[in-house]
């Protein structure tokens, strides 16, 4: 991570390939203030996890163990007209 949360690491919940954002549980977390939606309920203050651009993130990588860069590889097991991109380790090229 870089930024307010640089050097935390965390687990990768959610995943937006389509935007190119990530989610990460503990990590880039805003405090949202619920105001109560029925008389006589307290409002409360919730956390939440908000989408980070993946180029904010540095994985850890599970082949080299060390926070490595992302890559991507096409499939080739996918079979024509069905690419599929898989992330990997540009270091040592394992899929993370
Ligand atoms: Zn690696």
């Amino acid at each position: 991570m870089v930024g307010k949360d640089g050097g935390k690491s965390g687990k990768i919940t959610e995943v937006d390939n389509a935007n190119g954002k990530i989610m990460i549980s503990g990590l880039n977390v805003i405090k949202k203030h619920k105001k109560p939606t029925k008389q006589g309920e307290k409002g409360q203050t919730i956390s939440i996890s908000r989408f980070i651009p993946i180029s904010n993130v540095q994985l850890l990588c599970k082949g080299c163990d060390r926070p490595t860069r992302i890559g991507y590889r096409i499939d080739p097991s996918a079979g024509s007209g069905q690419e599929k991109k898989i992330r990997i380790c540009k270091r040592c090229k394992v899929a993370v």
